[in-house]
């Protein structure tokens, strides 16, 4: 049976500004960065004088006021101003969120350094009550150029089509590239059910495991460009502070990093659709990303890496009329798929799970891949539910 589902997804567009529009977009950078720490500040000083917590709707009430005291703030669109509270806000929420979850490092809102700060954001591209463009990101000259309000019309390569109703557009800065990223509400036809569950289990020596037995290996050529990065990094760091040789190294660096990301978007967007190709219900541990482990870097890189291919799982499947299931991964590797009998002792190495109580031996991420499964089949017996979608148990 074929349904129609709604989903979000994001198309990304590389921009050629000329000088005097890079320019301006610096500039917004600059001063929306200027924005989100002041916003920052402003909200600590509220709370520390006066125990009050500042909402973005009070902070945005201010701009008008701002724009009269900061003339060089009404050279930037109002939208974009405002996103910047939003942003501020989202900080906050997800900070109180993981406070609340018991995170041991839940990281309070951080002020903002040059190198952490590389987009602003147009929130509304569509007009709903004339059912058109607004002006902001709309693809004008025949799609060679897009309109950016305050700064002007952008050469753009639209390289595929923009699918659905776009809802808002973001300038990102990414290292020496300029990229318009749109948000976009898809519906479509979703796929035909296949009958197929799967659960999945995400390593670090292996990218996932499967349910099924499948193990999906993390590219070769991300693990050679890894090792190019170690290097670069070395370079950077026997360079001495301050120098111009060390500021080219450094640039490197941020390449290769750029490429590792667009490598593994690229994987993760393969092996997402594939699981969604194949199975009605796909389910995977929550990620508890507050929680990770310090101590071990190679851990907390693929904590995030998974962390944005669930993501990204999530929007296909929605699209496809999926379902994602993120289920409670306590114990998962300790438990037994056979009988259930649940102890450390199950676990003789890093590879090997034994069960002390009825004797099934599997490999352990295998064992704990059928348990992720069989956690979210009690939970969607018949695999798929109408709506579609992603669901998060905690
Ligand atoms: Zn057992």
């Amino acid at each position: 049976m074929r349904g129609v589902a709604t989903a979000v997804k994001t198309f990304r567009y590389r921009l050629y500004p000329t000088r005097p529009q890079e320019a301006a977009m610096f500039e917004t950078l600059r001063l929306t960065r200027t924005l989100y720490n002041a916003g920052l500040e402003q909200r600590r000083e509220a709370y520390r004088k006066h125990g009050k917590t500042l909402s973005a709707y009070d902070q945005q009430k201010e701009l008008t006021a701002l724009k009269e005291a900061c003339p060089e703030y009404s050279g930037v669109y109002s939208h974009v101003l405002q996103d910047v509270f939003d942003r501020l806000d989202r900080a906050y929420k997800s900070f109180f969120s993981r406070v609340n979850k018991g995170a041991k490092r839940a990281g309070f809102p951080r002020f903002k350094g040059r190198d952490r700060w590389d987009s602003f954001k147009f929130k509304q591209c569509w007009d709903n009550k004339k059912d058109d463009w607004t002006t902001c990101g709309k693809p004008v000259d025949e799609g060679r150029r897009i309109n950016v309000p305050k700064i002007g019309a952008v050469k753009v390569k639209l390289h595929r089509p923009l699918e659905g109703k776009p809802k808002s557009v973001q300038i990102v800065l990414d290292v020496d590239q300029w990229y318009a990223v749109y948000t976009c509400e898809v519906t479509g036809q979703t796929l035909p059910e296949t009958g197929s569950s799967v659960g999945v289990d995400v390593g670090t020596t292996w990218f996932a495991i499967t349910s099924d037995g499948e193990f999906v290996d993390n590219p070769r050529y991300l693990k050679s460009s890894l090792k190019k990065l170690r290097v670069q990094q070395r370079r950077v760091a026997r360079r001495g502070k301050g120098k111009n040789r060390r500021r080219k190294a450094v640039q490197i660096v941020a390449k290769t990093h750029r490429k590792i990301r667009r490598q593994r978007l690229d994987f993760h967007h393969k092996t997402a659709r594939g699981l969604v190709n194949e199975h009605d219900l796909i389910a995977h541990e929550e990620l508890k990303v507050g929680n990770m482990v310090k101590s071990n870097l190679a851990r907390s890189i693929s904590d995030v890496g998974w962390a944005s291919f669930f993501l990204i799982l999530s929007s296909k499947a929605a699209e496809a009329g999926r379902k994602v299931v993120a289920v409670n991964p306590m114990y998962t590797s300790q438990q037994c798929s056979k009988c259930g009998h649940t102890c450390r002792e199950n676990r003789i190495s890093q590879a090997r799970f034994v069960c002390v109580g009825c004797g099934w031996a599997e490999n352990a991420d295998l064992n704990a891949a059928k348990n992720i499964l069989q956690r979210a089949r009690i939970l969607w017996p018949s695999g798929v539910n109408e709506s579609g979608g992603s669901h998060v148990v905690a």
